[in-house]
């Protein structure tokens, strides 16, 4: 009975012998092959001691020079031919020396079917059915041990020399050599100095964005493919969708029927070998036996046998995949294949990455255990194990974040370049500031008042951000802030992004402030300063700034233009600040002569690692506490079917004498004229739906005072429901509104339909979010169902960012930051690592002088983005 394993040993053995003994008739080479090999002997019941001397000569094949594998071939048919079972020798010495010394025995016999050559046959490719090669029993008596050292046909002795440079080594080496001469100037060169791009390669290189040779080795792959991972011959199942890496043991074409004909190829790994058919006879000229090459196909069945049925393939440089399970695939051009660049890569990865200067110092690389840069380049593109490749990862996001962390001190730096004045405040001031509040403050609100406290008494300027959710109560802090700089006589200004959110804050804010009074006995003087404050009373809120009788104005960017002019501006708020740019909240505070004082407001959640990246320039506090005694937003999904069902909601909270918002979503955020849904729905629904009802129509066409006005009517009550688009006011506070319709809602973050939920649950009545999505799938229906389950801002911004990632998150015009490659904001661990260690090294040389390049390096990435020079 012949062990298919034998037959199949056989069959790899004859590949070997027709392609030279290159020891590439399996992938890896036979040693790759020995263990799974064995264990499939053990499982057909070959004697333990013929797989032992099996496997022991596999290795010795692999670690041989290709001119002595010959021998080592013989003995492996010897080996495979001898009866084991009956040989009661010692087993320690018995596998070569007997697989040797039965030669005689195996000359006559040449068991090897090796049936590629008709595919007429349908038992070319079944090892299983094909005729037991004899096995002579031997009846030599065994030679000595010999542990490694062999005889040879000719009884010559021979011991087997370590492994010899192949002509690929070779080659290496010869480019090493070259290598050496070159100098780190070349990784700046075009990319055709390197051999086999001319100017045609060049021009498709340079659609990914690669110009230099320095741009390859940064051309990082998108992913790889794990080989190791890959399924082998005898584990594919017919009906599966596989990939294979297999040999190309034959190929030829055969006729079926008058016109027609077919390719057929047999592939073989070290665990079977199967057929592959296509039907273009054209596909021949690209198939080269003796090749190795990935296929990937579906598995059919074809007279019984196992088939890959048109499969694509792939070249694989055997070199490189061996040397390598993971291999990497690279974003691709026209022209371009992936062989073609990962060659590319290889090559200019051996001649140049060692010339990559390192701008990462040393030290700083041991204390956080990162890989040198041209390590880091190497096993990212060709890793040797996915920890390397983890590693690689991880050196190069830290490098990105670290020089994000530098231009982060910087900022800071910069914005504590001057003196601010320290404003103090007296515990009988805090006290007479929570004898005026209608509620007490939460424990939150109480330890960020104390922590600007603790800011504005420096002259250090304060430079915090308040992060705070819809209705956490961010407006008592900042009142609590500004009335800590009147104490001092000290001037200070809230920056609101609309004029309706400034008339609300000015509004709250008089009422508040005016019951206390400033040093000199008068009354806090709150003034209002927009766009619609024109004339005499403009003229009159500019003197008292000027002259210093005004000590809190509230507005808009209206306050950042020319001719405003502050007496004394101690302290800036700017809320809801990512409505502005970094150049708007600049500007304030280049309006006094000493550096004021800055609180920013924000009522998007940022997660943790987000903020220190973003805001990293700012301390950062929390309000992640509710006022007492509000009842959470109830939240569902609806389909569009129910949505009659939903306007009749509306029409009774209305009856009610309570108001509704629609929202449609814009279908492109950078498209802001996309207004189509709302402005079309906002006439159906008037006309046929609430014809009863008044309905405001906002959208982002109308100007910055037409939808001040728009929002002022509902507001005011003059419309009970309000068709919008997003551009609806984040701050906006209308107590009566009950209910929010969500159009499409799959379409928002979860972060922003949180934002959108906002609107309502301001005032003591029950309040409702409804989600309308025509949506059928379940993952987008489990992210709506998140909203239904928590209204805890912070909790969703988490799960946004990891969902959508950070570029979505934030929106196209918010983060301001470089792109990154490798990096990812939301991995914390390596963020906080980063920033400890540009706080450290900025902390010693804040210029970057004794490290200049990467001070290059910090200027190269922040170009463009930012206000880092
Ligand atoms: P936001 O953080 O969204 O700006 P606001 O400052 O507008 O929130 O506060 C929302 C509402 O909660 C306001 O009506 C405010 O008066 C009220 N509020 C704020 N703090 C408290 C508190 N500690 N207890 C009760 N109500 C509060
Ligand atoms: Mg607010």
């Amino acid at each position: 009975m012949a062990a298919a394993v034998l037959t199949r040993l056989e069959r790899i053995l004859d590949l070997e012998e027709k392609q030279g003994w290159r020891n590439r008739g399996v992938i890896g080479g036979l040693q790759a092959m020995a263990e799974r090999w064995a264990n499939d002997a053990h499982s057909e019941g070959l004697p333990p001691r013929q797989i032992a001397a099996l496997t022991e000569l596999m290795r010795a094949y692999g670690a041989a020079a290709q001119d002595n594998r010959a021998s080592i071939a013989s003995a492996m048919r010897r080996a495979a031919n001898l009866n084991f079972g009956d040989t009661p020798e010692p087993a320690s010495d018995v596998h070569l020396t007997t697989a040797i010394a039965s030669e005689d025995a195996a000359d006559d016999a040449d068991p090897l079917v090796i049936p590629a050559g008709d595919f007429d046959e349908a038992s070319v490719d079944a090892p299983s059915d094909a005729p037991a090669p004899p096995r002579p029993v031997s009846t030599s008596p065994p030679a000595p041990g010999l542990g490694t050292v062999y005889t040879s046909e000719d009884d010559e002795e021979f011991i087997i020399p370590p492994p010899e440079p192949t002509h690929k080594a070779e080659a290496r080496i010869a480019r090493q050599q070259q290598k050496a001469r070159r100098n780190p100037a070349d990784l700046d060169a075009k990319v055709t100095i390197l051999s086999g791009v001319g100017a045609s390669t060049a021009e498709q290189l340079a659609r990914l964005d690669i110009f230099q040779v320095r741009d390859l080795l940064w051309h990082l792959p998108s992913r790889h493919d794990d080989y190791s991972q890959m399924r082998t011959i005898s584990q594919l199942q017919p009906g599966d969708q596989a990939t294979i890496i297999a040999n190309l043991w034959d190929v030829r074409e055969r006729k079926v029927g008058v016109n027609r004909s077919m390719v057929q190829a047999i592939l073989g790994d070290s665990t079977g070998t199967l057929h592959a058919t296509w039907w273009n006879k054209w596909i021949i000229k690209q198939l080269k036996p003796g090749s190795t090459l990935r296929f990937s196909g579906k598995v059919g069945l074809y007279m019984g046998q196992k088939t890959l049925d048109n499969p694509v393939f792939e070249d694989l440089d055997d070199e490189r995949v061996a040397t390598g399970r993971l291999s990497p695939v690279y974003r691709l051009t026209e022209g371009i294949n992936n062989n073609r660049l990962r060659n590319l890569i290889y090559d200019v990865l051996e001649g140049y990455a060692q010339l990559v200067a390192d701008p990462l110092p040393t030290v700083l690389r041991d204390d956080y255990a990162l890989l040198d840069l041209s390590t880091a380049l190497w096993q990212m593109h060709f890793p040797e194990t996915q920890p390397q490749l983890d590693a690689a990862r991880r050196r190069l996001a830290f490098e990105e974040l670290f020089y994000i962390q530098l231009g982060v001190q910087q900022r800071r730096a910069t914005l504590h370049q001057a003196d601010a004045i320290p404003l103090p405040q007296t515990d009988a001031h805090a006290a007479q500031f929570q004898g005026i509040l209608p509620f007490a403050l939460t424990g939150a609100q109480q330890r960020v008042i104390d922590e600007i406290r603790r800011d504005l008494a420096r002259s250090m300027p304060m430079t915090r951000l308040v992060q705070g959710d819809v209705g956490s109560g961010k407006t008592a802090v900042a009142a609590a802030a500004m009335w800590g700089a009147a104490t001092h006589g000290a001037q200070a200004a809230l920056l609101a992004p609309t004029q309706i959110l400034a008339e609300q804050h000015h509004r709250g804010i008089s009422r508040l402030l005016a019951q206390l009074l400033r040093p000199d006995g008068a009354p806090v003087s709150v003034a209002l300063l927009t766009g619609r404050v024109t004339g005499q009373a403009r003229e009159v809120v500019l003197a008292g700034l000027t002259d210093g009788s005004i000590d809190v104005v509230v507005g808009t960017t209206a306050l950042i233009q020319e001719g405003v002019e502050f007496a004394n501006l101690g302290l800036v708020v700017v809320d809801e600040q990512h409505r502005f740019g970094v150049e708007q909240r600049g500007v304030l505070r280049t309006r006094s002569s000493g550096q004021p004082h800055l609180l920013v407001m924000s009522a998007t959640p940022i997660p943790r690692s987000l903020a220190l990246t973003i805001y990293g320039e700012l301390d950062v506090s929390r309000i992640d506490e509710m006022p007492p005694g509000r009842t959470p937003v109830k939240t569902k999904r609806f389909t569009p079917a129910e949505r009659e069902r939903l306007y009749g909601f509306i029409h009774r909270e209305v009856a009610a004498g309570r108001q509704a918002y629609i929202i449609y979503p814009l279908v492109d955020e950078s498209d802001k004229l996309d207004i189509g849904a709302a402005v079309d729905e906002h006439k159906r629904l008037q006309s046929e739906i609430f014809p009863d009802l008044s309905l405001g129509l906002l959208h982002g066409r109308l100007t910055g005072s037409e939808k001040d006005q728009v929002m002022r009517d509902f507001a005011e009550g003059h419309h009970q429901v309000l068709v919008s688009t997003t551009v609806i006011e984040v701050g906006i506070d209308v107590p009566n509104a009950t209910l929010i319709l969500i159009e499409d809602a799959e379409r928002f973050g979860l972060a922003q339909l949180h934002q959108l939920r906002g609107r309502v649950g301001r005032g003591q009545q029950a309040s409702y979010c409804a989600l309308v999505s025509r949506t059928e799938s379940p993952d987008v229906r489990a992210r709506l169902d998140i909203l239904t389950e928590t209204n805890d801002g912070f909790v969703l911004a988490e799960k946004d960012l990891e969902l959508r990632g950070p570029g979505d998150f934030l929106g196209t015009r918010q983060s301001g930051l470089p792109d990154l490659h490798v990096a990812q904001l939301t991995d914390t661990a390596t963020v906080i690592q980063a920033r400890e260690a540009a706080q450290k090294l900025f902390a010693e040389d804040p210029m970057l002088e004794r490290h200049p390049l990467l001070r290059g390096q910090v200027e190269r990435f922040w170009r463009g983005h930012g206000d880092v020079n």
